[in-house]
């Protein structure tokens, strides 16, 4: 089995989703007591949340490469970087390591291609949603055309993401405005919706609707797992 290297606290309230979901992937893949070698360097949220709503991009990149380099050093034979937002940093990131980075937008998009599915809607942080690092990246390599809610709706999801889902607190009625927004996806003509931030599974999940939901979490993890296993 490979080491997967993680590079996570963005926030640590799905980087504890990662580790679970690897670790019971592994065990239901070889059973008995396996689970899953990982090496995980956990960051300081508060710095790299200032540093995102400040535009200092390139200082969250320098934070961020350090932390990846010792994840290398320790033993990972890949790294996965445990949040779509720093995503936008991914070039400098990756480009500083010998080891591979998977992209979680390309894991998504994928799996979203193959289900058959050319358009999608797409919720994240209004990093995600509204700059061009990760829609881009759907839509040029992978022919994917991506629908964003509309501002008033992509600044609610922001804030609960920031405001509740990385503290920990989960709000019945965020959950029902998150799933409203995810309606009016679809019927804007979005096939489906990526959760397209790590926290968001712990607010809304597939059995909450019947419109496909894509959780960037679980699928990241899942393409992480079959690499360390290949
Ligand atoms: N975990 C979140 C994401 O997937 C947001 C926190 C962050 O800004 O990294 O985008």
């Amino acid at each position: 089995m490979k080491t997967i290297g993680m590079l996570g606290g963005m926030s640590w309230e799905s980087t504890s989703s990662y580790y679970a979901l690897a670790n019971q992937l592994i065990k239901s893949k070889l059973g008995g007591l396996h689970s899953a070698k990982i090496c995980l360097y956990s960051v300081d949220f508060h710095e790299i949340e200032q540093l995102q709503h400040a535009g200092k991009w390139q200082e969250t990149a320098s934070i961020l490469t350090q932390a990846a380099k010792a994840v290398e050093a320790g033993g990972a034979d890949f790294l996965i970087i445990c949040t779509n937002t720093m995503h936008k940093v991914y070039q400098q990131i990756a480009e500083q390591l010998a080891i591979p980075v998977l992209h979680i937008a390309d894991a998504t998009a994928k799996q979203l291609q193959h289900d058959g599915v050319s358009c999608v809607g797409l919720l994240g942080t209004q990093f995600t949603m509204e700059q061009d690092f990760y829609r881009h990246r759907l839509t040029e390599r992978f022919g994917i055309d991506v629908i964003i809610p509309e501002s008033e709706d992509c600044a609610f999801i922001h804030q609960v993401i920031y405001q509740e889902l990385c503290l920990g607190q989960i709000n019945l009625s965020s959950k029902q405005r998150y799933l409203d927004i995810i309606t009016k996806l679809y019927d804007k003509g979005a096939q489906a919706v990526i959760l397209g931030c790590t926290e968001i599974a712990l607010l809304v999940s597939q059995a909450d609707t019947d419109i496909p939901l894509y959780d960037t979490t679980k699928i990241h993890v899942e393409h992480a797992v079959d690499k360390a296993l290949e």
